[in-house]
């Protein structure tokens, strides 16, 4: 599964948190990967902004979309269940994290 080209065919959806221009010409790479967790940064292709998101992907799924899910910064829409429709709703939104990449991390 290629976690970079599934972003890439739904980045379209999303709309940079910071310019409100669409992602989908947004440079997407590859942080860390460990089993079926990524860890990628997304920069907007109009103002540069960068974003650090948390993806994970359920294998269970019936279907072979995957569930992807964001870890937001505590305060905000924490504790919500993700479902397969959420794939939909990627979050970039890691809009107001300040801190680096370690507190992104377990
Ligand atoms: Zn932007």
């Amino acid at each position: 599964m290629d976690v970079l080209d599934i972003l890439r065919r739904q980045a379209g959806r999303f709309q940079c948190p910071r310019c409100g221009q669409s992602l989908a010409d947004c440079q997407l790479e590859m942080v860390t990967h460990h089993d079926d967790q990524s860890l990628v940064k997304v920069t907007c292709a109009h103002c540069q902004d960068t974003r650090l998101i948390a993806v994970a992907f359920a294998a269970e799924t019936e279907t072979e979309a995957p569930v992807i899910d964001v870890r937001d910064e505590p305060g905000e829409n924490l504790g919500v269940p993700i479902s397969t429709d959420d794939v939909l709703d990627i979050r970039l939104a890691l809009a107001g994290h300040t801190g680096d990449l370690k507190s992104l991390l377990p």
